[in-house]
């Protein structure tokens, strides 16, 4: 009866050796596998002013609301950028008044009419003009860089957003984007009517904002149209590649590392 005791106690702790074992190996191998979630912080500007009457008539009303923000926008942008383990917080999402710049009105009926063929110089210059000065923080007080999305009713027929990654003496000074609310790309610069907030990744019809922001913050992380089709970076679609996954990635740890 010792014996079988013995025998029993023997295999036991045989048993639970050899599982510790393995599950210290399952537990390394999760370990090396395991991929740093950078996350990034976003100001989002939800530009206020009154509707921008286009050259077809229709007036473009300020639409996308903080909650729109809250409860889809920033899910769809991150299960886009899930793909490279880039989580993005909100920092804030001040609803901010257009600023009153000299000639607003004609610097707005200018952006109204600008489109790709011709030479609208200041298209840029202009948007910029319309963000407050005092909005415009570049770093959070940890030395990391924030990511400013400014939503403005148009940036311009066949136009749905742009990225400005701003440089001072060869290093980045401050990262935004301009993204229009209203759009008329997806019809050749017809009517413009109102983004959709998302639409069904399986199924690209015409994209949407949250499609678009995803798009423009690429390119503040370095990320151009020419790797891939179709794909986040160019052709509709949302794949991310492995090599923009890296240089991503790489840049994305270098904006949000605390810059003592
Ligand atoms: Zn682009």
């Amino acid at each position: 009866m010792n014996n079988l005791l013995y025998y029993f106690t023997f295999i036991i702790t045989g048993l639970i050796v050899i599982y510790s074992c393995s599950s210290e190996e399952n537990d390394d191998s999760l370990q090396s596998n395991e991929i740093e979630i950078i996350k990034l912080k976003l100001k989002v500007h939800l530009i206020q002013t009154s509707p921008w009457v286009h050259n077809s008539g229709v007036e473009l009303s300020t639409w996308v609301t903080e909650n729109n923000f809250k409860q889809t926008i920033i899910t769809e942008l991150n299960t886009i950028w899930k793909q490279a383990n880039i989580k993005w917080a909100i920092d804030s999402i001040p609803e901010e008044p257009i600023f009153e710049t000299d000639n607003l009105q004609e610097k707005i009926n200018y952006v109204l009419e600008s489109n790709r063929d011709g030479p609208f110089p200041d298209r840029l210059t202009y948007l910029e003009d319309f963000t407050q000065p005092g909005s415009r923080i570049e770093k959070d007080e940890d030395g990391s860089f924030f990511f400013h999305v400014y939503l403005f009713p148009f940036t311009g027929n066949t136009r749905q957003g742009t990225a400005i990654r701003w440089r001072n003496n060869n290093e980045i000074s401050f990262l935004e984007t301009f993204i229009g609310t209203w759009s008329n790309k997806h019809n050749n610069g017809g009517v413009p009517e109102k983004c959709l907030l998302i639409e069904d990744q399986n199924e690209f019809v015409r994209g949407s904002l949250s499609r678009t922001i995803a798009h423009e913050l690429g390119h503040l992380l370095t990320l151009q149209h020419d790797l891939c089709s179709p794909c986040l970076m160019k052709g509709g679609g949302y794949l991310i590649t492995q090599d923009q996954i890296d240089s991503s990635r790489e840049e994305a740890k270098r904006l949000s590392k605390s810059s003592d």
